[in-house]
């Protein structure tokens, strides 16, 4: 689609989901509702589908895409899937968890959704209207989160509209976004050793030692020093706001929008009962009040860095590195 086109918003209802296979089968560009935040989809053995995906975003071409399946079978037919992926998924398929494997030589897909690497990102996602879809259609979906590249995520329809109007066919209206902040990342390297490349909701400590008795996976965490690109969630400055953000504030300054968190109320509170869950589902709303608002500078208060606050913590930081 051109610039000037307009995007329809449709809910996710059977009706909604039919339409929006239909524009997937034919090349289109759809942002779909899942757990996580909202993702912009396209089918993912197109390279010119897959090229529209990186065009409406304005993505570098060397940030790879995450691949959503429906099932480990899927999975099957693009990576190499030994015990230890097996292992990695059992809990937590479907859900929030991505992981990083080997790509099998001839998996069908475009070129461009791992972006040269030998590996692929592969999610089997949990939302009932992101997996309606993936029943309905034959190939997997790309579908990084549905925002310009570099600005904060989209947790409702609204929020993808504010910087996608007109680039996408379709937005499938869901709600919002129950999890709030974009899938754990764990890469499995060579003999099993794991790697978390990006937190997020799955707890990777938790589900190591969930495993640590069967000898299976060992976790290391990346070296935040290596500065790799090969999780651009691991490039500093994301999910920017456009202005200057100070994190871990207790006394916020009168230029400031203040989002607050727990015993420190804001002008948008993260969770007053101070729920980490809570935290997370609300914080992309926060931070997009919060570049909207008259004030030019943004104040957070403290957020505990245990659980998913790894994760919100993880964000915070790279909404508040300052753009290269
Ligand atoms: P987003 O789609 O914006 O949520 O970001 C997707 C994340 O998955 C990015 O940080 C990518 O770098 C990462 N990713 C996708 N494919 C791979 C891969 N093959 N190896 C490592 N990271 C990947
Ligand atoms: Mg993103």
């Amino acid at each position: 689609m051109s610039d000037k086109d307009v995007t329809e918003v449709v809910l996710a209802d059977a009706a909604g989901i039919a339409r929006a296979a239909k524009i997937l089968e034919s090349g289109g560009l759809v942002a779909v509702p899942t757990e996580t935040v909202y993702g912009l989809a396209a089918r993912a053995d197109s390279p010119d589908a897959v090229a529209r995906i990186y065009a409406a975003k304005g993505r570098p071409d060397f940030n790879p895409l995450i691949v959503h399946i429906r099932d480990e079978d899927q999975a099957r037919r693009y990576a190499v899937w030994d015990t230890s992926a097996e292992a990695a998924v059992m809990i937590h398929w479907p859900g929030p968890l991505t992981v990083v494997v080997p790509a099998l030589p001839d998996a069908a897909l475009a070129k461009a959704v791992t972006a040269g690497l030998d590996t692929v990102a592969l999610r089997c996602p949990a939302h009932p209207v992101m997996r309606a879809l993936l029943e309905q259609v034959d190939f997997p979906l790309a579908a990084p989160s549905a925002n310009r590249s570099g600005f904060i995520s989209p947790t409702t329809a609204q929020h993808v509209l504010e910087t996608l109007d007109g680039k996408v066919d379709l937005v499938l209206d869901g709600g919002p976004a129950a999890q709030g902040v974009e899938s754990t990342i764990l890469a499995i390297r060579d003999g099993g050793v794991w790697e978390e490349l990006r937190p997020g909701p799955v707890d990777l400590d938790a589900l190591h030692r969930h495993y640590f008795e069967t000898g299976l996976p060992q976790k290391i965490h990346s070296d935040p020093a290596d500065d790799r690109v090969e999780a651009p969630g691991q490039l500093a400055s994301h999910y920017a706001p456009g202005k200057p953000v100070r994190l871990d504030v207790q006394k916020v300054a009168p230029d400031e929008f203040s989002i607050g968190f727990g015993r420190w109320a804001g002008d948008c509170t993260l969770s007053s009962a101070g729920m980490l869950e809570e935290a997370a589902a609300n914080l992309y709303e926060c931070l997009h009040l919060a570049a909207a608002s008259d004030k030019p500078r943004i104040a957070v208060a403290p957020v505990p860095d245990t659980g998913i606050g790894r994760a919100i913590n993880d964000r915070l930081r790279r909404a508040a590195a300052p753009a290269d």
